[in-house]
């Protein structure tokens, strides 16, 4: 599985709309869910945060379910991501939106049920540095985990059902027979899915309670992807958007200046003038404001 990459709209000013990690889905099963009122967002943008001075990947946790058939999206933030940001939306129409969600990296997980059949689409995303707010980094996903025709034959739907939250994920298997084992860094979140997706008239999220997802080896992407301290933007590219605290800066950078060369001119005047001004210029050479994660 190799990681992937997608651009589909590289306008700078405008979001980035990624949807190239959704399960294939029958027409007929879209028809039933339109008909129930299913929404589950498999998308996300890419947009700049002032914040963080750097782009970030934002999301909608959403989806629900009926007796029948059950779709859900839902979003976790990597474990020590200082950039994750989560708030609960309650007063959307039920099986629709429950929560938004930003981060640099974010962990898709995505699962259909139809009757007591399961599907089940897990992907990493994240995003490459960019060099300023109006140049679109590129989004880069990875699979973690893909499987369909699971079987979980206790009906969670079920007014009154004696499971606990989130004990039960259904059972994948090969066409061989072969077990497909879910990585156990995932196993709380494939709960937490296969909750929701059996939620009939689903009003809440199911995600906001979850741990943060750990990279370990077993999910194999600890090597290729490490979070980059130096995604944030150049300060000087975004004065536009913090024109306060820029022109605060550079009103200390001309006094700082001013008092060398005064200190200059009084040492060593008329000796080393080219000398003094490089030391200025120097001091002028953008910065990079880092966040450490
Ligand atoms: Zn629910």
């Amino acid at each position: 599985m190799a990681a992937g990459s997608s651009h589909s709209d590289s306008r700078p000013g405008k979001p980035m709309v990624v949807r190239g990690f959704a399960i294939q889905i029958r027409p007929s099963e879209w028809e039933e869910m339109r008909t129930a009122g299913i929404v589950a967002r498999v998308r996300m943008k890419v947009d700049f945060s002032s914040t963080h001075r750097r782009f970030v990947l934002c999301a909608e946790e959403s989806g629900g379910a009926t007796v029948n058939i059950g779709h859900y999206c839902g979003f976790l933030p990597l474990a020590g991501d200082p950039t994750f940001f989560a708030r609960p939306v309650t007063l959307a129409m039920p099986n629709t939106v429950h929560a938004d969600v930003s981060a640099a990296s974010l962990v898709s997980v995505e699962m259909l049920r139809y009757g007591t059949t399961y599907t089940l689409n897990i992907f990493l995303h994240w995003l490459t540095a960019s060099t300023g707010p109006d140049v679109l980094p590129v989004h880069r996903q990875k699979l973690l985990f893909s499987a369909s025709r699971g079987v979980l034959s206790q009906p969670l739907w079920q007014d009154g059902k004696t499971a606990q939250v989130g004990a039960l994920i259904p059972a994948f298997y090969r066409r061989t027979g072969d077990p497909l084992l879910i990585p156990s860094a995932l196993h709380e979140v494939v709960g937490a899915i296969t909750d929701a997706v059996c939620c009939v008239g689903c009003r809440k999220t199911h995600f906001l309670a979850l741990k943060p997802v750990t990279l370990t080896e077993g999910l194999g992407v600890s090597r290729i992807h490490q979070l980059n301290p130096r995604a944030t933007v150049p300060a000087v590219a975004s004065a536009a958007t913090l024109p306060t605290v820029q022109a605060g800066k550079n009103k200390k950078r001309r006094d700082r200046r001013k008092a060398k060369q005064m200190i200059a001119r009084q040492t060593t005047d008329a000796v080393l003038p080219k000398a003094t001004e490089a030391v200025a210029g120097a001091l002028e050479a953008p910065r990079l404001q880092e966040v450490t994660p």
